[in-house]
C-alpha cells in the first residue's frame, strides 16, 4: 500500500500511535463519531504483517460500528469440514460452524489482514494516516494542559492520544514504568499464505499434536491460510535461515492436507514470529490523556484468536465513551470509563488465552492422551454447552455512543 500524504494542518485534537489494526480501527471510530484524528506510523508503508486473521462475531459486530462490517462478511467462505484433529488425522472433535452463525448471528470469519487493513484504511479520509511517521509521547497532559506528541513533523499537542503502539509499546513503558512489560509464552509460529493450492483442502481447522499445533483456514479467492505453533525458545530461528524448510521438517509428515499445502508455499511467505504476552494486566488503560489501545494495553498469545478482535472492541468502545467535540479540559471521565469496561474482559481472554497456551504446551504421551480425551469428549457434548462457553467473548455487544 502506498504511503499517503499528511494534510498541512494541526486541527486534530486526536492523534493515534501505530497504524496497525488497533490504530486504524480507533481512528475509523473516533472519525465516526465526528473527532479530526491523525494517525502517525512509523513504518513506511501499511503492507500487513502477517497472513491471515480470524474475526469473531464479537470483532463482526465492533465492524459494523464501523461501517465496514459488510465489507469483510462478503469474503466469508464456507467449509463442510472444519474441526480439531491429531496430527493422525484422526478427528477429536468437529465444529459446527452454522451453529455459531445461529447462536452468534455471525461465523468465525478469516480474512486475510490486508482486506482487514484495505476496509479500514477506505473508510478514513483520505490523508488521515501518516506513515514513515515514528511519533513519541512527551507528555501525557492533564486537565490544564493538552498530551504533547513529537512527530517528524515537529511537536503537536492534543486533546487525546490513542497510543495504539504494539506490544512493544513505547508509550506503555513511559507511562507504566513499573510494570514488568510482556513475558515469552514459550511458543513461535510460522504463518503463510498459499495463493493457488493445487485442489483445494478436504478438511480445515486445527490439529493438535505434542507441544504444537497447525491450523488450515480457507480464505477468499481460493487462497489458504496456514498457520502452526511450536514450544521452541525465545528467538531461536532455523539453523540456516529457512523457515519454509522447518516448517516442512516439523510438520511434512502430519496429516493431510498439511504437507501438501507447506509443500506448495511460498518460501518467502513464512512469517516467523515468537509469542510474547501481557501475562500481568496493566492496573489500567489509561493515563493522563492517553489511552492505551489493543496490543499496547493487552497483547495476547494467539490461541483464541482474539487479539484483533479485541482491539477493534477497545476501538469501539473508546469512541462510544468520548464526547464530541473533546472537551478541552480533558476527556478523563470518558477515559476512566474506557478502562473499566475494557480492562477486565481483555484481561480475562488475555487469561483464556494463556490457559489454551497451556493445553497445547502439552508434551508427554500420557498427558497428550489426557488432553486428547477431554477434548473429544468436549466434542461429542451438545453444541449448546460449547456455545455457552465462548458466548462470553463472542456474545458482546458494542455499547451506544455517549450522546453528543
Ligand atoms: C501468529 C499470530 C496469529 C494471530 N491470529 C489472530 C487472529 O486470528 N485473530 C485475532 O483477532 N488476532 C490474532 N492475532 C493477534 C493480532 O495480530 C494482534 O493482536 C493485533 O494485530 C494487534 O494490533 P495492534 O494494532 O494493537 O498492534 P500492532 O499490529 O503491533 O500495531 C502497532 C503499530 O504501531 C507502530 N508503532 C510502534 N511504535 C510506533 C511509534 N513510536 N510511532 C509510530 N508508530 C509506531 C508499529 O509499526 C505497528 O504498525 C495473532 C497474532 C499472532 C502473533
Amino acid at each position: 500500500m502506498p504511503s499517503v500524504p499528511h494534510p498541512a494542518t494541526d486541527e486534530h485534537p486526536a492523534i493515534v500511535l501505530g497504524g496497525g489494526i488497533g490504530g486504524l480501527a480507533a481512528a475509523l471510530a473516533l472519525h465516526r463519531r465526528g473527532i479530526p484524528v491523525a494517525v502517525h506510523e512509523r513504518a513506511a508503508s501499511l503492507e500487513p504483517v502477517g497472513a491471515g486473521l480470524a474475526l469473531a462475531p464479537n470483532a463482526l459486530r465492533a465492524l459494523d460500528v464501523l461501517g465496514v462490517g459488510a465489507r469483510l462478511r462478503a469474503l466469508a467462505v464456507r467449509h463442510p469440514a472444519v474441526g480439531l484433529r491429531r496430527p493422525s488425522g484422526r478427528w477429536l472433535a468437529r465444529t459446527d460452524t452454522e451453529a455459531v452463525q445461529r447462536h452468534f448471528g455471525d461465523p468465525v470469519l478469516a480474512v486475510a489482514r490486508a482486506e482487514l487493513v484495505a476496509a479500514l484504511l477506505a473508510a478514513l479520509p483520505p490523508g488521515t494516516v501518516r506513515t514513515d511517521s515514528p511519533a513519541t509521547l512527551v507528555d501525557a497532559g492533564d486537565a490544564q494542559a493538552p498530551a504533547l506528541v513529537d512527530t517528524p513533523d515537529g511537536r503537536r499537542e492534543a486533546s487525546l492520544v490513542v497510543a495504539a503502539d504494539g506490544i512493544r509499546s513505547a508509550t506503555r513503558a513511559q507511562l507504566f514504568p513499573d510494570h514488568p512489560g510482556p513475558r515469552y509464552s514459550g511458543f513461535t509460529t510460522w504463518r503463510t499464505v498459499i495463493d493457488n493450492p493445487e485442489r483445494p483442502p478436504a478438511a480445515v481447522g486445527e490439529v493438535w499434536g505434542r507441544g504444537a499445533l497447525a491450523g488450515i483456514v480457507p480464505l477468499a479467492a481460493g487462497r489458504v491460510y496456514v498457520y502452526a505453533a511450536a514450544l521452541a525458545p525465545a528467538g531461536e530461528h532455523a539453523a540456516d535461515g529457512d523457515e519454509h524448510a522447518e516448517l516442512l521438517r516439523r510438520y511434512g509428515s502430519w496429516c493431510a492436507p498439511l504437507p501438501e499445502l507447506l509443500r506448495a508455499t511460498d518460501a518467502t511467505r513464512v512469517l516467523r514470529n515468537d509469542v510474547w504476552a501481557l501475562t500481568d494486566p496493566l492496573s489500567a488503560f489509561h493515563r493522563g490523556r492517553v489511552a492505551l489501545l489493543g496490543d499496547a494495553a493487552h497483547a495476547m498469545s494467539p490461541f483464541q484468536g482474539q487479539g484483533a478482535c479485541q482491539a477493534i472492541e477497545d476501538a469501539v468502545v473508546l469512541a462510544a465513551e468520548l464526547p464530541s467535540p473533546l472537551p478541552e479540559s480533558g476527556p478523563f471521565a470518558a477515559l476512566r470509563a474506557y478502562s473499566a469496561a475494557r480492562l477486565p474482559r481483555a484481561s480475562r481472554i488475555v487469561a483464556g488465552s494463556h490457559t489454551i497456551s497451556r493445553l497445547v504446551a502439552v508434551r508427554s504421551r500420557p498427558g497428550v492422551l489426557l488432553r486428547d480425551g477431554a477434548l473429544a469428549f468436549a466434542g461429542r457434548l451438545p453444541d449448546r454447552v460449547l456455545l455457552d462457553r465462548s458466548a462470553p467473548t463472542y456474545a458482546w455487544q458494542p455499547p451506544v455512543p455517549a450522546a453528543q
